[in-house]
């Protein structure tokens, strides 16, 4: 824990000396994206938790453009998650409502051995409106932000699509450089 801090203390003194002096932010950028990958590789090795800082390297790598164009993609057919695990058995949904209001919204689809294939949220209007748009749960709100960051990609058809920011820096730990080639094939860019 103490090498983490100091290295994320580390990158962010480096970020803020280098990012004072390069007036062009996308080489601000790059930099930045380098010391996360480095202390991404590096931490990796003493098998940390680095999710978050998977989600640092996937924000500076890509980024989400277009608009919602209402294709109801984002609140009908989808896993629901918890802590993120899908919640595919009809046990685990059971308890996850049990302690959270918010998926009572949900209707799921169920196949063999009680698993849980996908959900529908009632709260979709017959022309892909969301009919509860302020109480709406967080990882609505975050949507596609968020959905990216967990998954990897996003479902095609609902407007939203990833781009790269920047050409690509060398990724040269392989787990991470395998990571980023599987989202460069799966979307489009
Ligand atoms: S609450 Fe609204 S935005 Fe969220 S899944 Fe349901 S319809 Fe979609």
């Amino acid at each position: 824990m103490e090498l983490l801090n100091l290295l994320l203390k580390l990158s962010s003194r480096l970020h803020s000396v280098v990012y004072t002096r390069l007036c062009e932010s996308g080489n601000a950028r790059v930099f930045r994206l380098h010391i996360y990958i480095l202390i991404y590789s590096v931490l990796s090795l003493l098998n940390r938790d680095l999710e978050y800082l998977k989600a640092c390297i996937l924000a500076e790598t890509f980024y989400i453009g277009g608009e919602c164009q209402s294709s109801g993609n984002c609140c009908s057919g989808i896993m629901l998650f918890s802590n993120g695990y899908p919640l595919d058995t009809v046990a685990k949904f059971q308890d996850a409502l049990s302690k959270d209001f918010k998926y009572q919204r949900f209707n799921y689809h169920s196949g063999a051995a009680h698993r849980i294939q996908s959900y529908d949220c009632s709260q979709l209007s017959k022309n892909n409106r969301c009919l509860d748009y302020e109480n709406r749960p967080d990882f609505c709100r975050l949507y596609p932000y968020s959905y990216f960051i967990e998954k990897g990609f996003l479902r095609s058809g609902c407007g939203y699509n990833v781009r790269l920011r920047n050409s690509l820096p060398i990724f040269w730990y392989p787990p991470l450089r395998r990571y980023i080639q599987s989202i460069l094939l799966t979307q489009s860019f």
